[in-house]
């Protein structure tokens, strides 16, 4: 089928939209233009995920994995096709009620970290928390901290932690926030193994506990094994959909 001229791959035969879903995508396109260069980042994109799953997206490099997460995070529009993110389209969304779904359902996690420089990490977890609308006391923030193994970091600015510590800064901020859709961009991608595996067990405890959902672009298949389900892209189309768990 092709749509605005783009050849677009359909969901394969079987394929039942789920109303359940907390994210959809149906027959997400999206084409850059840059003067008269186009570039279509996706081609055609079917995907329903669960509220509570936990989906890697892997792919090689191009094949429109950020792509895919900028559109969930209402970051960028679709081309063509329709991104639902507990039911509002994000991509028709204007910015105000974007911004509201991001701060009620979203936590949004990046290879560099939004830690607010000027701040301490345990004021950083604070005001995320409390920008998102979360009763937060510092007792709180504290604890969390001690989740993510930096209770000793709490009165430390971003400049004084190492790499690894601000990843897990971010993400006990992200926690603050008590996101139900967690999305991260290489999360462990500048961790040591042993970090990355600490932060990984984190992401499935709060999981467990908190019923989150998440969404990870990653191209460590390790990394993507942590997940209940791979979705593989190749050329900005899903070309693999398995359950591994
Ligand atoms: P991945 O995350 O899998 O590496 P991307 O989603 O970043 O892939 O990119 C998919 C394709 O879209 C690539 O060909 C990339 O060059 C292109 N692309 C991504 N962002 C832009 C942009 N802002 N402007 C133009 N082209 C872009």
């Amino acid at each position: 089928m092709a749509v605005g001229g783009v050849e677009v791959s359909r969901a394969p035969a079987g394929v039942v939209p789920d109303r359940k879903a907390l994210v959809r995508l149906e027959e997400v396109i999206k084409v850059y233009r840059e003067s008269d260069v186009e570039t279509i980042a996706l081609r055609g994109v079917d995907l329903a995920i669960e509220e509570g799953d936990s989906v890697a997206i892997m792919g090689r490099s191009g094949s429109g994995k950020s792509t895919l997460l900028n559109l969930v995070s209402g970051s960028d529009r679709p081309t063509a096709g329709r991104v639902l993110v507990d039911g509002t389209d994000v991509g028709r969304a204007d910015e105000a009620a974007r911004a509201q779904l991001r701060g009620r359902v979203m936590g949004i996690i990046f290879q560099s970290q939004n830690l607010l420089p000027f701040l301490t990490l345990e004021e950083n977890v604070v005001l995320t928390g409390r920008l998102a609308g979360s009763e937060l006391d510092r007792s709180w923030a504290r604890e969390l901290l001690d989740r993510v193994g930096l209770g000793d970091r709490a009165h430390h600015r971003p400049e004084q932690l190492s790499g690894g510590e601000q990843q897990r800064g971010g993400l006990a901020c992200v926690l603050a926030a008590k996101p139900r859709l967690m999305l991260a961009d290489e999360m462990t991608g500048e961790l040591d193994s042993a970090t990355a595996a600490r932060l990984l067990d984190l992401v499935r405890e709060i999981r467990r506990t908190e019923g989150m959902t998440v969404i990870m672009v990653t191209h460590d298949e390790g990394v993507a094994q942590t997940a209940d389900r791979i979705v593989e892209l190749r050329d900005g189309r899903v070309v693999a959909d398995r359950r591994v768990r």
